[in-house]
């Protein structure tokens, strides 16, 4: 653990210590060492652990939302990653505006090969972006993009599909962010690609089993 946290340190790469199915004791003691950031992707136990543990975790959400779960987290999120349509995002929005702040969002791409369920093409992110009724939402505020690579020993590949979200970045940055400075995030890299991530311009990493060990069923 101790190697992991140096790495990301000298690099400047911010860890999302990925809580998911882990118990208090394990979040507990990496809080006690002075560590601030946790991801989990469950709105349920989201919100449960807000609860019982100090006030003064960063919580991220990094799974698929569902539009009628936004409200339960609204109020102290503190990043959202995992933003894949433009129904979930005005939905942030609502929330944002009744919770009385401005929640940040990533927007999620879809880059690996393999059939996974969620995630943006950029098509579709353009589409949205490009309506003046986007600069109108308010209450959300992009930093970023947010992706997953393919689960394979190919590294090839993994590092091809983690340059495909850097040039998302990239091409959004340019067309539609240029003039806003906190347009700057990439969410990508997990226990076991998170070195190759960080080669190709990561700005975050999600790491859950490599730091906790195995999680519970
Ligand atoms: C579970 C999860 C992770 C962490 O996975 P590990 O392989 O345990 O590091 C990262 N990102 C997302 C979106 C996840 O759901």
């Amino acid at each position: 653990m101790d190697d992991i946290l140096r790495t990301l340190n000298e690099k400047g790469v911010k860890l999302i210590a990925v809580s998911k199915k882990q118990p208090d004791e394990k979040i507990l003691s990496l809080y006690e060492r002075g560590h601030r950031a946790f991801g989990e992707n469950r709105v349920q136990e989201f919100q449960e652990k807000f609860e019982r543990l100090p006030k003064d975790i960063e919580w991220h959400m990094i799974g698929h939302l569902q539009t009628n779960k936004v409200k339960y987290i609204a109020p102290f999120v503190h990043l959202i990653h995992s933003v894949d349509s433009y129904r979930i995002l005005k939905e942030i929005n609502k929330q944002g505006k009744n919770a009385n702040r401005v929640i940040p969002c990533l927007l999620q791409f879809k880059v690996a090969e393999e059939d996974t369920k969620y995630g943006l093409t950029l098509d579709e992110a353009l589409s949205f972006i490009g309506q003046a009724e986007f600069s109108q939402l308010t209450h959300i505020e992009i930093r970023g993009v947010m992706g997953m690579a393919t689960y394979t020993d190919d590294e090839n590949q993994v590092r091809a599909e983690f340059r495909k979200l850097h040039a998302i970045l990239e091409t959004l940055k340019s067309k539609y962010f240029s003039s806003q400075d906190s347009f700057r995030e990439i969410s990508m890299g997990m226990s076991g690609d998170y070195l190759i991530a960080i080669e190709e311009g990561s700005t975050m990493v999600r790491i859950g089993s490599l730091l906790f060990g195995d999680r519970k069923q």
